[in-house]
């Protein structure tokens, strides 16, 4: 409301802070947003700040996509409210805040494309049965640096998972970016190197799951701009090298009651785990196919997966064991909860958790319970339960799942596809260096 505009607006001069960065997730997780003069931020942000319906059909690359109610019905405006509650200064922009807006149609109601407002449509699933669902992100990605040959993996040194400094972070990057990111909010905790040479994670903690999407969605960000402020790029694509593994985003959940004690935890039940901790495991095994659009949404995605690459590669879960798809980590009590290694870096934050979420609920309101688990190295590949091996399969898998798609809302879904199926479109007709390498340069 008004006052509250005021206020903020009144806190932040007094904080020297003359420019607030609006910013909301487009479909694929992409931040977009625009910079407003402190001083006028009450009247411009007081009904809405207007921007074109482009936000659901632009592609990275810039190409305007038709997606419903955009580019064929003349790109109407939308609103972009900001959540005050949401309002962090940048440590590394003086003098300017960051806010996360909320998408709304003109019309007044939320706009359900909006991939923050498809979270919260989920989260309120889990209200209506007395939970607060809880997840704590983890995200890998790769640091790339200029070479005369064009961009390469950053300090290319030896790509051994844990090896701390100099080695294989040639300018100790990791240590200055955790420090720059823990007073911007982001809760993070630590940060290590991973399996591949130029490639790291930094681990968020855990929170309520609006929360944790939030910091997630501005963690990419802020990766990104730290790495470019040093002339560097930082990708969460899926798997950008051969020769390499690629990036996951692992995510922590647990459901628990508003208040109390959590409600995965049970020292009586079988391996220790609540029947609502095994629904929510055998939600999230029934609805994978569906989930993998969502949580790998690129043609890229897919080569992640494979024998040996601690993604996973059947639809499976096991304890403690990180060739599953779902890992019961080994810690009980407080921190029971389960980890689903699916998603790759490229997902979108709210999307992929809200895709957890829903398939976790579904398990729950249908208390569904979970096959056997694995034992031992889960990349047999005379195995039944693979997971899609490729994008079309996935997207067909989605557009079957009808209940997820009543979760999650069918507008989103729409556009999700839509979107999604324009990529391929375009990627079908672009000739790739392997064709040009099988085709012509061999023969
Ligand atoms: N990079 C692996 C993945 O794509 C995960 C490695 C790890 O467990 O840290 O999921
Ligand atoms: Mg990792
Ligand atoms: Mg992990």
């Amino acid at each position: 409301d008004a006052q509250a505009l005021q206020e903020v607006q009144a806190q932040l001069q007094a904080r020297q802070i003359d420019v607030v960065r609006l910013g909301y997730s487009d479909l694929v997780g992409t931040e977009r947003g625009k910079d407003l003069l402190v001083r006028r931020f009450a009247r411009t942000a007081g009904d809405g700040v207007a921007f074109c319906r482009s936000v659901y059909g632009t592609s990275p690359r810039g190409d305007v996509i038709d997606i419903e109610g955009g580019l064929s019905a003349g790109l109407p405006d939308m609103l972009a409210v900001p959540d005050l509650a949401t309002v962090r200064d940048i440590p590394w922009e003086p003098g300017a805040a960051h806010v996360i807006a909320d998408l709304f149609d003109p019309g007044g109601g939320p706009s359900e494309e909006s991939p923050r407002h498809v979270l919260r449509r989920v989260i309120k699933r889990f209200e209506a049965l007395g939970m607060r669902p809880m997840v704590g992100p983890e995200l890998e990605f790769f640091v790339l640096e200029q070479s005369p040959a064009g961009w390469r993996r950053y300090g290319d040194g030896p790509g051994h998972v844990y090896t701390a400094g100099r080695r294989g972070d040639p300018d100790n990057l990791l240590l200055d970016w955790l420090r720059r990111l823990d007073p911007y909010g982001l809760e993070v905790v630590a940060a290590n190197h991973e399996f591949a040479s130029g490639q790291f994670e930094i681990n968020l903690w855990h929170s309520d799951a609006l929360d944790a999407a939030d910091r997630t969605f501005r963690f990419r960000t802020a990766v990104q701009e730290l790495a470019r402020m040093g002339g560097r790029r930082a990708t969460f694509m899926a798997k950008p090298f051969n020769d390499e593994g690629g990036s996951g985003f692992h995510v922590h959940f647990s459901c628990w009651p508003p208040d109390g004690e959590p409600l995965f935890d049970d020292p009586a039940g079988d391996d220790g785990l609540s029947g609502i901790a095994r629904s929510a495991v055998a939600g999230i095994l029934a609805h994978a196919p569906a989930l993998t659009a969502l949580l790998n949404p690129t043609i890229n995605s897919y080569k992640r997966f494979g024998p040996g690459t601690l993604a996973p590669w059947l639809i499976d879960w096991g304890l403690d064991n990180r060739s599953a798809m779902v890992r019961i980590p080994p810690e009980r009590g407080r921190a029971a909860r389960l980890e689903l290694r699916l998603g790759d870096a490229s997902a979108n934050p709210y999307v992929g958790i809200a895709a957890v979420l829903a398939a976790a609920f579904l398990g729950l309101r249908d208390k569904l319970e979970p096959p056997a688990q694995l034992e031992g190295y889960g990349y047999d590949v005379t195995k039944a339960d693979r997971l899609p091996t490729d994008l079309p399969t996935a997207l067909a898998a989605l557009e079957a799942d009808t209940e997820l798609i009543e979760l999650l809302g069918p507008r989103f879904v729409a556009a999700f596809l839509a979107y999604k199926r324009n990529e391929l479109e375009r990627f079908a007709q672009w000739v790739t260096d392997w064709e040009f390498r099988e085709y012509a340069q061999h023969q």
